[in-house]
């Protein structure tokens, strides 16, 4: 049997924590493991596109564990009311290769992400950052507000969506979760919601190099969380915004990054601080008060690695709809695989005609 992680435990497993200790536990795993970044097996995802979406797998292992995530990113989706962003995913024992927990990543890809974003932010951002614009008010959204709000100390969120539906409904959200230290202001343009912001998290979905931000709205000192631009073809950042001097950029492994990432409209010499680099402390956030700061996230599978490892653990620790799954062949003889499926033996006293 095999450990099974649905939506409903999910749901049971954050309500349990809360949304907020559960991104930052989550966090602390995440770090955790970008620490020991030498002990991974790490790749570029392999990503298959489509005109409309990409679908990506994204292993990685540490020699004991291994993970991997299906996800995809299809923007046009929330059209026909569907997600854009759907994932599931497993752990395994390298030892044996099977198979430890299926579990749903779609919840937990925005809890990661969130997680991650703010993990960065806590060394690049200015400390005394407490106002964010948030551009992109769709799934992610709500999940970066609370971490931002959370472990950075975010006291005001400015929102911005070309739907303004999805922004009433991050609003809305927003408002049931009774964080009265957050104020939430709604804007009418992104140069509007980025103004005064010590950190812009722009979290728009659309397959195509956007510009969301130029550098002309891009102050000195600001922070910003690039999370939305995460595909070949598919960029927030006008590329002037990484032409400036004064700008850091910090991203998670590079190799994927130069792929995906805001940085592929750069030379491959472009400049970049890995994520590992910069929370083993060897590289430092920011150089000063005025420099611009980017976390150009695109989500790395070892994000994935420590969410799975932590779910398993969690959900052994965590009493309530604790699932298996018969995932796997169960057999008295590993050799006899056919067994499974030879008819079971008649007892005697069920033949017809014989006595018992
Ligand atoms: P979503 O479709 O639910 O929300 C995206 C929102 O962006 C929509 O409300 C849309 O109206 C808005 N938008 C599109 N163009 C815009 C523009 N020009 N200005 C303002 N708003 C605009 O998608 P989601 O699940 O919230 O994901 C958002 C993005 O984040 C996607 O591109 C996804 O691929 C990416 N993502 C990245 C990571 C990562 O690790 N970096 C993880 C998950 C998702």
């Amino acid at each position: 049997m095999v450990d099974f992680i649905g939506i409903a435990r999910i749901q049971e497993l954050v309500a349990r924590r809360g949304a907020a200790r559960f991104i930052e536990e989550l966090a602390g795993e995440i770090e955790a493991d970008f620490l020991r970044w030498s002990a991974f097996d790490k790749s570029p995802r392999h990503a298959t596109h489509s005109p409309l979406g990409v679908i990506e797998l994204m292993p990685a292992s540490d020699g004991r564990l291994y993970a991997f995530k299906y996800v995809n990113g299809h923007p046009k989706n929330t059209a026909v009311g569907l997600l854009t962003v759907t994932a599931f995913g497993v752990l395994a024992d390298v030892q044996t290769g099977y198979p430890l927990l299926l579990a749903e990543l779609t919840l937990t890809t925005a809890l990661r992400t969130a997680a991650t974003s703010a993990l960065a932010a806590r060394r690049m951002a200015r400390p005394d950052s407490r106002v964010m614009a948030l551009i992109g008010n769709g799934a992610q959204s709500e999940f970066q507000t609370i971490a931002f709000h959370h472990m950075l100390g975010i006291r005001e969120v400015r929102l911005y969506d070309t739907d303004a539906g999805a922004t009433a409904k991050l609003e809305h959200n927003l408002a049931r979760l009774q964080l009265p230290e957050l104020r939430v202001l709604r804007c009418g343009s992104s140069a509007e919601a980025v103004q005064g912001a010590d950190i812009v998290t722009t979290v728009t979905a659309d397959k195509r190099n956007a510009t969301i931000l130029t550098s002309q709205m891009i102050a000195a000192g600001v922070h910003l969380n690039a999370v939305g631009g995460d595909c070949p073809g598919k960029t927030e950042l006008h590329p002037d915004i990484l032409r400036r001097a004064d700008v850091r950029v910090v991203v998670e492994y590079e190799p994927q990054s130069r792929i995906e990432g805001e940085i592929q409209q750069m030379s491959a010499a472009f400049p970049v601080i890995e994520l590992a680099a910069l929370l083993a402390g060897q590289a430092p956030g920011r150089g000063s008060d005025r420099e611009v700061t980017i976390f150009d996230s695109v989500g790395f599978a070892l994000e994935d690695f420590s969410s799975l490892r932590y779910l398993l653990r969690i959900h052994h620790e965590e009493r309530g709809a604790q699932q298996q799954i018969d995932l796997l062949p169960d057999l008295e003889d590993p050799k006899d695989l056919f067994a499974l499926l030879l008819p079971e033996p008649l007892q005697l006293s069920a033949r017809p005609g014989v006595a018992a």
